[in-house]
């Protein structure tokens, strides 16, 4: 674990304005517990079944994001703890979120996950299927989801300009649906953008949540 670099980059994400999500998907307890005993505690994992079972295990006060597409079966597992989910990306999986947090008694902050790399693989709305999302009328049914903003992935590359292109593209959606949807609800306020390669390009276009995991853990195997 690379402690240095954690005490560089929540200070950087602090001036910022940003909030720092420590992404431990395949970390171990006790790595997550290093940075924890730092003082870190909004982790993000990918995996439903990796993410119940590290939450059953680590201190009840870490928040725990999850960041990866999530399918609407493993939804009952995360509900009655995850303090955010980043990976929204149909009105199924809401309609889904929303019941299971009923059942637990609470309301799940959301974010959109927005399509915008260059990248076949990603996962994500486009802007239109993302308008038609907030403007379908089965949303105010929801009462148990709040959708507090978006998230989104650069495409996987060396060019920086094609990065900011992308991340400047996002924030200015971002900008445009605050306004449109969401101008007295103040919920709408998280732009989760930024990783360990591209976090400081994400942080100038706009982010205020940045999820790195490879620069404060170390590579994945
Ligand atoms: C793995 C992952 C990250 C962190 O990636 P690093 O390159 O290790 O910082 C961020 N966001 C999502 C959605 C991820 O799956």
């Amino acid at each position: 674990m690379n402690q240095e670099f954690w005490h560089e980059i929540s200070t950087l994400a602090k001036a910022k304005n940003a909030e720092l999500i420590a992404v431990s998907k395949t970390k171990s307890a006790a790595e997550i517990m290093e940075l924890y005993n730092l003082g870190q505690r909004a982790f993000g994992e990918n995996k439903v079944q990796e993410l119940t079972e590290k939450q059953s295990r680590l201190p009840a006060d870490i928040q725990w994001h999850l960041i990866g597409h999530l399918q609407t079966n493993k939804v009952k597992y995360a509900a009655p703890f995850v303090h955010m989910i980043h990976s929204v990306d149909s009105l199924k999986l809401l309609a889904e979120i929303n019941k299971q947090a009923e059942r637990n008694k609470r309301v799940i902050p959301c974010l959109l996950q927005m399509h915008i790399a260059d990248e076949e693989s990603k996962f994500g709305l486009d802007k239109l299927e993302a308008v038609e999302l907030l403007q379908n009328r089965n949303l105010k049914n929801f009462p148990h989801v709040r959708i507090e903003g978006l998230m989104g992935m650069a495409t996987n590359t060396n060019d920086e300009q094609k990065i900011r292109t992308e991340f400047t593209g996002l924030k200015a959606f971002f900008d445009e649906l605050k306004n449109s949807f969401f101008v007295n609800n103040k919920a709408f306020k998280t732009l989760s953008m930024g990783m360990s390669s591209d976090y400081a390009i994400a942080l100038e276009c706009g982010s205020n949540m940045i999820r790195i995991g490879s620069l404060l853990f170390g590579n994945r195997t």
